[in-house]
């Protein structure tokens, strides 16, 4: 059987590897379950594996029998999403809070049909490395494993990463350069003194502070960014009070910053920080930020962007690849591997009249229809680059 039959075979197992998945959700680092079945059915398949990489993170090593070449890492990510699921279908998390919304169970399960189809054709110039990396969603899993040596213990020449996406089924979407954005995480507290609504001057209320330093800070792409930059400040969460008739002594905002490049980043940050300082110190009142860089911005390269749509244009024809649209303002942290190999973080479409809602809506469900189409082109990936083909 050719390495496409095998794909192609594996459908029925896919579909049900990835409905476990699903069905038994894990939250960043307490992948336990999940590593564990990803390492037994790589073994199973003949693998290497090395569990406990970054913590939960798993990477199975297929070795070609034609001798030296390069080293492919192919990653996809263990965790799920604090968050409840509506999708209604029968493999619904069995988990009260927490749900694949994410599509990481399908992303896993299509890598996972890939390795098998390699490993039982292993006759390819170089080595594969199947990454199963924790924490994906905000908290470092990247980070983890990269800080516990992935790199230098499993060396890889090009790596690259799959995430589906609401395009229709199947057309694959390939940027040159940067695909997703920097994001980071900003919590204020503005803290005052407490007091009764009739006696202001006897309080120092941090709501009308909190009200003028959300409205500057929304402003604020529009006015300390370069135009021609991509960059994005929300303000998303505020909370402060609850009488009518009462001051409150504190307010909390929360909110994000995205940029698709560091300097546009670096002065959105740059900028909070000082409006938040300033409006404290003009209302005299005390402030607490909380600041967190959890995502760089995935930057393809372009050989490897090149690589992935000559793949794709390949398996299923030129009108299948869309290439170099907007870079999406999401996040993906697989940026901080991008930093250090040079690779491509592609996205699949996933959307039929079935899977409409897109991903990180409580509706959303991984399409098992994407998985022998997202297994197939990492195979014919694998081939390209390992003088199969
Ligand atoms: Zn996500
Ligand atoms: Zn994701």
């Amino acid at each position: 059987m050719n390495r496409m039959d095998a794909v192609r075979a594996a459908e029925a197992e896919m579909t049900e590897w990835r409905r476990a998945f699903h069905a038994a959700p894990e939250l960043g680092f307490e992948e336990s379950g999940t590593a564990a079945r990803v390492a037994a059915l790589c073994r199973g398949f003949g693998l290497e594996v090395t569990e406990g990489v970054g913590g939960t993170g798993v990477v199975a090593t297929l070795r070609g029998t034609r001798g030296d070449g390069r080293a492919i890492g192919l990653r996809a990510e263990l965790d799920a999403l604090p968050m409840q699921e509506a999708s209604g279908r029968d493999w619904c998390s069995g988990r009260d809070g927490i749900s694949h919304a994410c599509g990481h169970d399908g992303h896993m399960a299509m890598l996972l049909g890939a390795a098998r189809a390699l490993a039982a054709a292993p006759d390819i110039a170089g080595t594969v490395r199947f990454i199963f990396q924790p924490a994906e969603e905000g908290l470092g899993g990247a980070r983890a494993m990269l800080a516990d040596g992935l790199f230098d213990r499993f060396p890889c020449d090009e790596i690259y990463a799959a995430h589906n996406c609401d395009a229709p089924l199947g057309q694959v979407i390939v940027h040159h350069g940067p695909m997703a954005a920097a994001a980071d995480r900003f919590e204020i507290v503005l803290e005052g003194q407490g007091g009764h609504g009739a006696e202001p001057h006897r309080a120092q209320n941090p709501l009308p502070a909190a009200a003028r330093l959300l409205l500057a800070l929304e402003s604020l792409p529009a006015r300390v960014t370069d135009a021609r930059r991509p960059a994005v400040l929300t303000v998303g969460a505020i909370r402060g009070g609850e009488a009518f008739n009462a001051i409150p002594d504190r307010v909390r905002l929360a909110g994000t910053i995205r940029a698709l490049d560091e300097q546009a980043r670096a002065t959105l940050e740059a900028a909070l920080r000082r409006h938040v300082a300033a409006q404290a110190e003009a209302e005299g009142l005390t402030a607490r930020l909380d600041y967190a860089s959890p995502f760089a911005v995935t930057r393809n390269s372009d050989a490897e962007a090149d690589h992935v749509i000559a793949a794709a244009r390949d398996l299923f024809g030129a009108a299948a690849v869309t290439v170099d649209p907007p870079p999406e303002m999401g996040s993906e942290d697989f940026g901080f591997m991008l930093a250090e190999r040079p690779g491509c973080c592609f996205l699949l479409g996933q959307g039929d009249d079935d899977h409409r809602a897109v991903c990180h809506d409580p509706r959303f469900d991984f399409n098992d229809r994407l998985l022998t189409i997202g297994a197939a082109l990492w195979v014919r990936l694998v081939e390209r680059r390992t003088g199969c083909v």
